[in-house]
């Protein structure tokens, strides 16, 4: 399907990270003269799954981001800033810069922020390097750089939760004990992982495996606890035990002296989508992008929201967002040329968890939407279940390494 001039119309893209870059390339192989505008403030693009590998020194820094601008095709428009509003009235959507871009469709796939509410003053003691988090390509040197001069001692892995979404403590948690018996310093250090989830992973059969591994490397444990403060001058990080409901037991805490603390705070949308009118308001993703699970399109029938952002309740995954951006692309092309939704793709929720568990093996699970019959006996999508049990392998270590990123790079960015 190739469009013509005619039925050219203003395509804006919020954000340009995995998702944003899949859709701008996906409208450009389908469309001849696609009038579409990213907007997108940084001037490189990052290949998430290598971040964690250099955060141990396992990949290069340079390979794990590329130049955005080599990958646009010359006609293309790019707002190098951040937006700051979306008016899904005036269908324009205002930058920090102060522009007005205007917009007939939107495609919207801003990054995750770190909850500034969830443990105070957490971001500055990560900025200040007492926690280290592997967010990004800046924070996974600096997690690099704490790894190279450790001598050894108390290492705590810590997370929100194993949430379903950019939650990679898991990967970082093997990787760093895979680091500590390479250099070895694995008998003079201690590892201990601590989450606020009841489990490691929601799904219970991921959360078995995970739980048995652990216990074969001897990493201590501790589920249902919440960092609730850390001491970086007595380097002493607190955990408030959870009751069943997930609250804090009243009076209780656990203090334990740390050499070197890695967290991942809890990911949230930032206010450019909480605070719009494009969000769920209730359930457990109240002020994420609600979209339709199966066609991505929002509320707005011109606007469509793919990757982290969303409320789809499966893990945010390379695998699900290249779908995603197949599924979206097509029906937005089918509502610009005035198609009816019978004619939309669905996405059925297909997703994979690759956990690293070292620098040579790969943890895969496949997942999809798990769906329930409404009162009205339709389906409706309400959580996860799993399609293919979690399979540990060497082979899938290779194609992580060496040919999936090379996939991403060459095909998804292709320049026309
Ligand atoms: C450490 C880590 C390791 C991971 N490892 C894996 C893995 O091994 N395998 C796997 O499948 N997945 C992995 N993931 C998950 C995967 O990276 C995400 O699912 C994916 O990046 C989500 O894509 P996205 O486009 O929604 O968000 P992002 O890739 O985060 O891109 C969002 C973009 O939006 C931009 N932006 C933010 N705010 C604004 C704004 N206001 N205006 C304009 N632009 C904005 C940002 O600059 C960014 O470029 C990992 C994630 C992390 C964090």
């Amino acid at each position: 399907m190739t469009l013509t001039d005619s039925t050219r119309r203003k395509i804006v893209i919020l954000g340009g990270g995995v998702a944003g870059m899949a859709v701008f390339t996906k409208l450009h192989k389908v469309l001849r003269y696609p009038h579409v505008t990213l907007v997108e403030a940084s001037t490189t693009c990052q290949y998430p799954p290598f971040l964690p590998l250099v955060g141990v020194g396992a990949v290069r820094p340079e390979e794990a981001e590329r130049e955005i601008a080599n990958f646009l095709p010359s006609t293309s428009s790019w707002v190098r800033d951040q937006v700051k509003k979306i008016d899904t009235k005036t269908h324009t959507v205002v930058t920090e810069g102060g522009r007005e871009i205007p917009f007939e469709f939107l495609v919207v796939c801003p990054s995750l922020i770190h909850n500034p509410k969830d443990v105070k003053g957490m971001d500055d003691l990560i900025a200040e390097g007492h926690v280290h988090s592997t967010h990004d390509l800046a924070s996974a040197q600096r997690t690099y750089k704490a790894l190279d001069g450790f001598s050894g001692g108390a290492v705590v892995v810590a997370t929100h939760a194993m949430g379903i979404r950019d939650d990679f403590s898991q990967t970082m948690l093997h990787l760093i004990d895979d680091f500590l018996r390479d250099r070895g310093l694995h008998t003079k250090s201690t590892l201990i992982f601590a989450t606020a989830g009841e489990q490691l992973f929601p799904q219970d059969e991921i959360h078995k495996t995970l739980a048995e591994l652990a216990s074969s490397k001897g990493i201590e444990v501790m589920l249902a606890h919440k960092l609730q403060s850390v001491d970086p001058e007595a380097k002493e990080v607190t955990f408030a035990p959870l009751d069943e409901k997930g609250k804090p037991k009243k009076d209780e805490t656990v203090t334990l002296p740390y050499d070197l603390l890695h967290f991942t705070p809890e990911m949230v949308p930032p206010k450019v989508i909480s605070g719009s009118r494009m969000v769920a308001r209730r359930g457990d993703f109240k002020g994420w992008l609600n979209v339709d699970p199966h066609t991505l399109q929002g509320k707005e029938p011109n606007i469509f929201g793919l990757g982290s952002i969303t409320n789809l309740p499966i893990p945010s995954s390379m695998e699900a967002i290249e779908a995603q951006a197949s599924v979206l692309v097509h029906n937005l092309v089918a509502t610009l040329q005035g198609r009816g939704p019978y004619t939309f793709e669905t996405y059925d929720g297909h997703t994979s968890l690759p956990l690293l568990l070292g620098h040579n093996e790969v943890l895969k699970a496949g997942l999809t939407y798990h769906e329930t019959p409404d009162k009205k006996g339709n389906p409706e999508v309400d959580g996860m279940s799993l399609t293919e049990p979690p399979s540990q392998s060497g082979l899938l270590w290779l194609f992580f390494r060496h040919i999936a990123p090379r996939l991403f790079w060459r095909r998804r960015l292709k320049r026309r």
